[in-house]
């Protein structure tokens, strides 16, 4: 799994969860809402009805009173208990009615107006002396049938209320199990995606992590485990490359340096064996004995000498610090300096030179482009037989200067060509043939490649060798030296 995919997949998971959520509280809210609101509305006029009872009380004991002691401070109790009546029914007729209890309230309402008026008809009868007494058992029956009618409506309403507040209660209920389901649901989303993050994530992360610290700390055969999100797995996979690569190349340059000193003990031997017979005890040998003996050590001293500084150079192309020092020099002079070095170290092969009558100018370091030379030719006596010949031919081939190192050796096989230039390669064909590191072609191809020219090959197993080193020619150098090179 991508890392883009996880968070997509956790961020939608988790948005829907959100959005489920809001959706069932905002749901059960407003169904709250609306419930409270018709529960509140049923107790305001429930209220309405109890005050319009208790004030229908008030207002029959006011009326008997002042109908009694004829007291003016009793009617004026009356009048004002009669005040709130008509404001306690004004109140519950502008309270909102159902159709189920629109007919009982209007009853009573018209009851208790009916009431009123008669109470007020009898005010006014007492006002002219009739006696109260006997007017009292009429209006009594009309307060019986006013309150009753208001009982029937405070009970319908009460009963009513009562359905309300259950209802609230079961909302109430159902909006505390959406609101707790939702938080399980999304608490248990939020658990799932930081599982997933650990799985994917952290803990592949803290492997590769561990492996690197192995790694630094010297365990070379430290991996990091391929698991987790798609690019952590790349990550994974590009350490274990590198480090499988790492270990090759330490495995190669360890192999390189036990060649080294292997080749390094050959001249050291002959070094030693010819010093050994200069004892400082002994007599030195008649000087036409000593100068080949000094000649030798020259000589191996010499060979030492290449060696080490191939090794340095090598360092230096691998860590990009080759300086090239350009001078115009003629490719014909580099070729022939090449083969006077060799001629006399190589007497088991024959050495050829071929050079043109025209100039071969060139604008390059001439040691560096004589150290490529020397190595193809050093090559191609390693790896051909005794006797054979070494053609070495410049040519001009257009805007290039050809220098080609031909031999009759073991050749190589034509799958292996493209390899010929990397580091460490050997072709097997040469293994059993010579000892070697595999460096040397690598660092002329480099040398070649920084004077913008290349080296070719061609080759055929057992039919031999064509190394071709091909740099740009130079016109503006003319070299005055090269015009007095001849082939040879
Ligand atoms: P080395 O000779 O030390 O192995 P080089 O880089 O000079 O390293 O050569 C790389 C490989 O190319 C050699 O090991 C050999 O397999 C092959 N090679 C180079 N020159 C020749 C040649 N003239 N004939 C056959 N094989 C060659």
């Amino acid at each position: 799994m991508k890392l883009k995919t996880l968070a997509a997949a956790s961020t939608a998971a988790l948005a829907v969860l959100s959005l489920l959520t809001a959706s069932g509280l905002t749901l059960s809210t407003s169904t709250m809402d609306r419930e409270v609101t018709r529960l509140s509305d049923m107790v305001r006029e429930v209220r309405s009805i109890m005050e319009l009872e208790v004030h229908l009380l008030i207002h029959e004991r006011e009326s008997v009173r002042a109908a009694l002691t004829q007291h003016p401070e009793h009617a004026r109790a009356r009048d004002a208990a009669r005040d709130k009546l008509e404001r306690w029914l004004e109140d519950l007729r502008a309270a909102p009615v159902t159709e189920e209890d629109a007919g009982a309230l209007q009853e009573a309402e018209l009851e208790v107006e009916h009431y009123l008026a008669v109470r007020a008809d009898q005010a006014h009868t007492d006002g002219q002396a009739l006696s109260p007494v006997e007017s009292s058992p009429v209006t009594a029956d009309e307060a019986d049938h006013a309150y009753a009618a208001l009982e029937e409506v405070l009970s319908t309403k009460l009963a009513e209320a009562r359905v309300a507040r259950a209802r609230v209660d079961e909302v109430k209920r159902r909006s505390e199990a959406v609101s707790i389901g939702s938080a399980s649901m999304l608490l248990l989303g939020l658990l799932l995606a930081l599982w997933q993050a650990s799985k994917q994530i952290y803990r592949p992360l803290l492997a590769i992590r561990t492996a690197i610290d192995r790694y630094g700390a010297g365990s070379h055969d430290a991996r990091a485990p391929n698991g987790g999100l798609d690019e952590l797995r790349a990550i994974a996979v590009a350490f274990n490359e590198m480090a499988a690569a790492l270990a090759e190349q330490r495995r190669k340059q360890l192999g390189v340096l036990a060649s080294v000193a292997h080749d390094l003990r050959n001249p050291l031997t002959a070094l030693k064996l010819t010093v050994d017979r200069l004892k400082p005890d002994r007599p030195l040998p008649p000087e036409e004995r000593l100068r080949p003996m000094f000649a030798r050590i020259g000589q191996e001293v010499a060979r030492c000498d290449r060696m080490l500084t191939d090794l340095i150079d090598i360092a230096r192309i691998e860590g990009g610090e080759l300086e090239l020092r350009y001078e115009e020099r003629d490719a014909r002079e580099l070729a022939r300096e090449v083969v006077e070095l060799y001629r006399p170290t190589a007497d088991s092969h024959e050495l050829r030179l071929s050079l043109p009558d025209e100039p071969a100018p060139l604008r390059c370091d001439p040691l560096r482009i004589g150290q490529v030379l020397n190595n193809l030719v050093a090559n191609a006596i390693k790896y051909s037989p005794s006797g054979g010949a070494v053609q070495v031919t410049v040519a001009r081939e257009g805007a290039e200067i050809a220098i080609a190192v031909s031999d009759r050796g073991v050749g190589i096989a034509p799958e292996d060509h493209a390899r010929l230039f990397d580091r460490y390669f050997r072709a097997p064909s040469s293994r059993q043939v010579a000892a070697g590191v595999g460096l040397g072609l690598w660092a002329a191809q480099r040398i070649a490649e920084a004077h913008g020219g290349r080296i070719d090959v061609m080759s055929a197993p057992g039919e031999g060798s064509t190394f071709t080193l091909r740099l740009p020619v130079t016109e503006s150098g003319y070299c005055t030296r090269a015009a007095r090179l001849q082939s040879s």
